[in-house]
């Protein structure tokens, strides 16, 4: 299995152009199905429910609750491995060969923009309930179908991946666990390669014949839509494993396969951009925890309610503040205890002698810099964590799949079960009794292997004791959060 692209059959389809071309196409058709689906609706008119087609719609069925859980459990096994069918970053290569390919600004490429759009998304969740209404969903990904367009006619390369796509920006964290890897088979075979055909764009010729008629088309060969040579691959996170290399290397020099979990954890460098990234992740994660745990819910909300009422604001204002408060702030405060203990090893005490005052002591390491080296650790128990959710998801709704294929819009499967009683409610998969204990088994191998990876991660770092200290405090309060409410909300029921 370490190498999929020489297995038989498998190896010739992952191989094959076409292959690629259909299951994007197919991709992007049942993108555009959600988009049709949900476009013309919210509620069902003479219905009192709030978001009634929210589990019926395949709109809303299928990207909140199919594709944004599908995508974790994919994450846990193949890393980046949506990337290589995803319509919009298929569509993100093919139109930005006509655009103006001008070069991304590095700003905006830094996974700022991204991380504000994650944001941005959460507030939209707390404050219009975009994920409950299909014409919102549709609506969504037709504003990232326009951004598409421009951030392609504009920028050269994957530049909407770069810019709006933040299920790319996680997955890349994620696919630094995952077990599944685009590397070169032979090191050697790169350097004595002259052409470096797998990476570099290339214009050809290619001629059609129908008897007397004959017909020159000019095609182009892509090269790497990220700018990475698959020579120079050492972590997992750029490579959207696009498979451009694999068609164009003229030596058979790419192997896609899998490898052990957590094999690159120990030699990453976590950008400022992905600990951002990751702190606003680990805040929603947490948040999403607390849903089903009453008194963690009531701590974790504390400060919005409380701000709110200071301010006077409504309803609207306190999703607002509460959606601020578990992406930015709660994070950073759950990340405080470590980040203090980790940056006590800048604490020298030096005796001076003498009436003369010492000299100022700069400290070069910046806040974000230590926050990088304490997150990259958490990855794996956030990636646990993130799949309970998705694992407990799915087992609860996934009964409601027959329903949003059969009546896509929705309503006449919610009249169906709801109203008229003609079709039962779609129930859980797996009993609680036994998923409690999946669930449980999952936060902690989580946990076990947060811990492996600090022991392995404090290694190469200065200050080990620090940062092995720092990192266990931060990934043990996040663990506990998440097992208190585990205990609470499936043995304790
Ligand atoms: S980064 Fe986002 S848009 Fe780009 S290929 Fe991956 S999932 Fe698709
Ligand atoms: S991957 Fe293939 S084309 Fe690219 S440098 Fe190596 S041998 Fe050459
Ligand atoms: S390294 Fe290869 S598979 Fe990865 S993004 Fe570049 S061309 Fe695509």
């Amino acid at each position: 299995m370490k190498d999929l692209l020489h297995l038989p059959f498998l190896g010739a389809l992952l191989r094959g152009r076409w292959f690629w071309r259909v299951t994007r196409l197919l991709a992007l058709a049942v993108t555009l199905l959600v988009i049709v689906s949900g476009w013309h609706h919210h509620l069902i008119p003479g219905v009192a429910t709030p978001d009634p087609l929210m589990y019926t719609s395949f709109a809303t069925f299928g990207l909140w609750v199919l594709w944004i859980m599908g995508l974790v459990l994919l994450a846990l096994v193949a890393g980046r491995f949506w990337c290589a069918v995803c319509p919009f970053g298929w569509l993100n290569g093919l139109l930005s060969r006509y655009g103006f390919n001008r070069p991304l600004p590095g700003w905006l490429g830094g996974m700022l923009p991204i991380t504000l759009l994650l944001i941005a998304l959460q507030i939209s969740v707390y404050l219009l309930a975009i994920h409950r209404y299909p014409d919102y969903t549709a609506r969504l990904l037709v504003l990232l179908f326009v951004a598409l367009i421009i951030s392609s006619v504009v920028f050269r390369k994957r530049a909407f991946c770069q810019i709006f796509c933040p299920a790319g920006a996680i997955l890349k964290c994620y696919a630094r666990v995952a077990p599944f890897e685009l590397r070169v088979r032979d090191s050697e075979v790169c350097a004595g390669c002259s052409s470096v055909q797998c990476v570099s764009e290339q214009s050809f010729w290619q001629r059609y014949a129908f008897g007397p008629a004959v017909l020159h088309l000019q095609r182009q060969r892509p090269g790497c839509p990220v700018d990475i040579h698959p020579h120079q691959i050492d972590d997992n996170s750029d490579c959207t494993l696009c498979m451009n290399c694999v068609e164009n290397c003229c030596n058979d020099n790419l192997r896609l396969g899998f490898r052990p979990w957590l094999a690159e954890l120990s030699h990453a460098v976590l950008g400022r951009g992905e600990a951002f990234l990751l702190l606003v992740l680990t805040g929603m994660v947490t948040a999403n925890f607390s849903k089903v745990n009453v008194p963690l819910r009531e701590m974790l909300f504390a400060a919005p309610k409380k701000a709110a009422i200071l301010l006077g604001w409504q309803a609207d204002g306190y999703f607002l503040l509460s959606a601020l408060w578990i992406t930015l702030l709660l994070p950073l405060l759950l990340a405080l205890p470590g980040m203090i203990l980790y940056r006590l090893r800048f604490m020298k005490v030096t005796t001076v002698i003498g009436p003369d005052e010492p000299g100022q002591v700069s400290v070069k390491h910046s806040l974000f810099a230590g926050l990088s080296d304490l997150l990259l650790p958490t990855i794996p128990l956030l990636l646990a964590s993130h799949l309970i959710l998705a694992v407990v998801k799915l087992n609860a709704k996934l009964g409601y799949l027959p329903l949003a294929l059969s009546d896509l819009s929705g309503v006449k499967s919610y009249l169906a079960v709801h109203l008229m009683g003609t079709l039962p409610q779609p129930g859980v998969l797996v009993s609680i009794d036994l998923l409690k204990w999946l669930v449980i088994v999952l936060l902690v191998i989580g946990y076990l292997l947060a811990i492996w990876a600090v022991k392995k991660v404090a290694s190469g770092r200065d200050g080990k004791k620090f940062y092995f200290w720092g990192t266990l405090i931060n990934i043990s309060l996040l663990a506990g959060l998440y097992l208190d409410t585990v205990i609470r909300w499936l043995f304790l029921r």
